[in-house]
């Protein structure tokens, strides 16, 4: 009983110490981004820093971490994550161009004890993949930095002879107006723009034969409450315009859309909901009927449809 007595008051006073001590122990790669540790850097900027990891599964495993401490991926300010995934698209281009060869490569972050998160300063790792590698081996196994600044080396350099990245075209920050003709290479840039490209392939491989203009959400309003819904209506549109008449699911994906962009686009479901009622509910557009808005196509089945679109030329 005494024994135990003194085992739990030794145990009371080291445990506080043992938890200060973990607490206070000066973090890896904070250390190496200090530069008071020895790393094969590969990569630094203003946001982030790119080294070889000690423990590689394969040659040129590299780790991209944030100058400043952050714990995990959630601690990372959204502009140093873009500074990492930069970072990241660059080096796997250096990578490609050495003589590593690798056949594929991973990106991987473990966030987490739980998710196989060792250090806890959050970092990105690059590891070139290999058809038919061997087994990893266990993570104590360390390689010199001898070993490691070749290979370094070889990145860095290639990095330097990277040429320079093509920028992304802007997003079309304003659509064609109400009622012009749009060409098909700016629709073919819209389609981009919007993640609409199985449309645009369905367009180049069968265009319409009506040039396309768009009337913006044809008995609605364009704006509503000082938010332009324009965007919403002319996409809508835009996939009427490509569909064929009979294409019943399209039409209602299409429709279904028109109410997801309506309502993010005002931030509320309230006139999305209206329109659902108008176009679905109230409205003469059933699935069933023959006709259909894609006036770009074959002439429709039924003269004398209903819907308002119907008269359009
Ligand atoms: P995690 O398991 O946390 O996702 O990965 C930790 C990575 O950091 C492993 O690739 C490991 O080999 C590497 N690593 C751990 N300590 C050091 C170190 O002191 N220097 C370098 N360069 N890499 C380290
Ligand atoms: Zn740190």
């Amino acid at each position: 009983m005494f024994r135990f007595f003194v085992g739990f008051i030794a145990l009371v006073i080291l445990l506080p110490g043992a938890v200060v001590a973990e607490e206070t122990q000066p973090c890896v790669f904070c250390g190496i981004v200090a530069g008071q540790r020895e790393g094969a850097t590969v990569y630094r900027d203003d946001r982030v820093m790119a080294f070889l990891s000690i423990g590689p599964r394969n040659p040129g495993h590299v780790l991209i971490v944030p100058l400043l401490h952050a714990a995990d991926f959630m601690e990372v300010p959204p502009g140093t994550v873009h500074a990492m995934t930069d970072a990241a698209r660059r080096i796997v281009a250096a990578i490609k161009r050495t003589d590593l060869q690798c056949d594929g490569f991973q990106l991987q972050m473990n966030n987490g004890v739980a998710a196989g998160q060792t250090v806890p300063h959050a970092h990105l790792h690059i590891i070139p993949r290999y058809v038919g590698e061997p087994p990893p081996k266990t993570p104590e196994d360390r390689v010199s930095l001898a070993e490691l600044e070749p290979v370094a080396a070889k990145i860095r350099a290639a990095l330097a002879a990277l040429p320079a990245e093509t920028p992304e075209p802007p997003l079309p920050s304003a659509l064609p107006p109400m009622g012009e003709v749009v060409p098909l290479s700016r629709i073919k840039e819209i389609c981009a723009a919007y993640g609409m490209m199985d449309l645009w392939r369905k367009i180049e491989r069968d265009p319409p034969v009506r040039p396309f203009k768009s009337d913006g959400c044809t008995g609605w309003f364009n704006e509503w409450k000082g938010i332009s819904i324009y965007q919403a209506g002319f996409l809508h549109d835009l996939k009427y315009w490509a569909g064929y008449p009979g294409e019943e699911v399209e039409r209602l994906v299409a429709d279904a859309e028109l109410m997801n962009d309506v309502a993010r686009l005002l931030k509320s479901t309230a006139m999305a909901e209206t329109m659902f009622h108008g176009v679905r509910m109230g409205g003469t557009d059933k699935l069933s009927a023959s006709f259909s808005w894609g006036f770009g196509r074959k002439p429709l089945e039924r003269a004398g449809a209903t819907h308002p679109a119907a008269a359009k030329p």
